[in-house]
């Protein structure tokens, strides 16, 4: 039996861990639109860069053109902690399911934060204390990244403003605790601590917030405030490149049994789990060497890419931040309060949004209620509580899986499971009790959104 040649666990050895990230835009022709000004409609310089960003994370932000970065030996010591992840062979879930499939899962939910968020917040909280700044503010939605961070601000001894979106702070209480408990300080958003909260708050009374108008909050904070910047936990290039980890330990482990994988799914809010995960199989694909089927997953309830358009955008609801190209239903997009807090983002990665452009992935949307069946399919068989966001790849998992049935072909199939979901358990019961629903955005809502796009030709 094939159980008894591959493992059901592909472990690394600490010493072949990734020593370097993989920077995927060096090997892309069309290489991602740059960060432009708002004001002047210029791409955004380093000088520029320099009141929000550490010095070093604007220098990745802005690298087209290196392919490998070496990981500073104490970002490699801290990821010994919880690394490198293990890649699963779901011979349970493939049992079930009767495919002759083969599906494995990288797990990134064996740490406290419960995601794969710590392999950039470590990153990030490394390059703010060799800077010597005092600390570091940010947004949290789910609350998984503002989780990350506070760890990484306690191991480097860095002072953590966190404002997380409000809806979040009042379903999610456990997970403001947990970042107390690592020193963040934690404050619903908006608030009336910033200039753009209170103008918020004023034009749109009651408002549940989103990571747009957490993001403008706490860049306010980091560039009023001195000996602080500002750190976000997806969307960049910087992020993308640290969370290169994944795809890299991915590849060594399938490298190791001579597996090659057809199908890569993964879920897509900021693009930042999707794009660590696929960088070093689509930096083959750039160079020719290798050919793999892609998949973006996103919830219909915020289809960036499935229903959003190619165009320069602001990252935040208070247009205070540079404009990214990316697909995108518009800044002002208050996505319905759906339980996949973390791909509740208007937008996307400027470097997937360019290879999605260029054909190099695909994108599908799946809607709450089935991305929560297939959660629940998989915690029976493989035992893990998945998060709702990584459910929504779970969700695509299995129906390739079950296509697989059909055609009889065996496939393989890799997708990311990016997190535990201890913290999203009102979502369960909502689920459980028959109270979830599956709001989609209408063409007019979206419409309405994107015509409010800044004009940039
Ligand atoms: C934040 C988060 C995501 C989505 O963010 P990306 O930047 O798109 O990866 C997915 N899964 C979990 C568990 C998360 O915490």
């Amino acid at each position: 039996m094939s159980n008894e040649k591959i493992p059901y666990k592909i472990y690394l050895e600490e010493n072949e861990m990734p020593k370097e990230w993989y920077n995927v835009r060096a090997d892309m022709k069309n290489k991602p639109a740059p960060l432009l000004n708002p004001g002047t409609l210029q791409p955004m310089t380093a000088e520029e860069l320099a009141p929000v960003f550490c010095d070093e994370l604007v220098k990745q932000e802005l690298d087209d053109t290196t392919p490998y970065i070496a990981i500073p030996e104490e970002i490699r010591n801290f990821y010994k902690m919880y690394r490198p992840s293990p890649l699963v062979r779901a011979y349970c879930l493939e049992k079930k399911l009767g495919t002759p499939a083969k599906i494995y899962y990288k797990f990134e939910g064996n740490n406290t934060s419960g995601s794969h968020k710590l392999n950039s917040a470590i990153a990030q909280a490394y390059y703010a204390k060799k800077q010597g700044l005092k600390g570091v503010t940010t947004e949290t939605g789910a609350g998984q990244w503002g989780t990350a961070l506070s760890m990484a601000c306690s191991y480097f001894d860095l002072d953590c403003k966190v404002y997380m979106v409000k809806v979040s702070y009042e379903q999610k209480p456990f997970r403001r605790e947990v970042m107390r408990t690592y020193g963040a300080s934690v404050t619903p958003s908006p608030s009336t601590e910033t200039e753009i909260g209170k103008k918020i708050l004023a034009d749109h009374p009651g408002t549940t917030g989103s990571l747009g108008c957490a993001i403008s909050e706490a860049v306010e904070v980091a560039t009023k405030t001195e000996g602080y910047r500002y750190v976000l936990g997806s969307v960049l290039n910087q992020v993308l490149l640290h969370q290169s980890v994944i795809g890299l330990e991915t590849k060594a482990a399938l490298d190791k049994i001579g597996e090659k994988a057809d199908i890569i799914i993964g879920c897509a809010g900021g693009g930042s789990n999707l794009g660590g995960l696929i960088s070093p199989f689509v930096g083959q694909m750039l160079r020719g060497e290798a050919d793999y089927r892609i998949i973006a997953v996103e919830p219909a309830s915020c289809p960036s890419f499935t229903r959003g358009k190619y165009a320069y955008d602001f990252c935040d609801t208070g247009m205070v931040c540079p404009l990214a190209k990316m697909y995108t239903l518009g800044s002002g997009f208050i996505p319905a309060p759906n339980h996949a807090g973390g791909l509740r983002y208007h937008g996307m990665s400027s470097t997937l949004s360019q290879l999605y452009d260029d054909g190099f992935i695909e994108a599908t949307s799946v809607k709450q209620t089935e991305v929560f069946e297939a959660a629940e399919y998989f915690a029976r068989v493989e035992g893990i509580l998945p998060a709702p966001e990584s459910s929504h790849a779970i969700k695509v998992a299995i129906d390739e899986a079950k296509k697989c049935i059909e055609t009889g072909e065996e496939k393989t199939i890799v997708f990311g499971l990016t997190g535990t979901g201890y913290f999203d358990m009102f979502a369960y019961e909502k689920f459980h009790d028959g109270k979830m629903d599956d709001y989609i955005p209408t063409d007019a809502e979206i419409a309405e959104s994107l015509s409010k796009l800044p004009k940039v030709d």
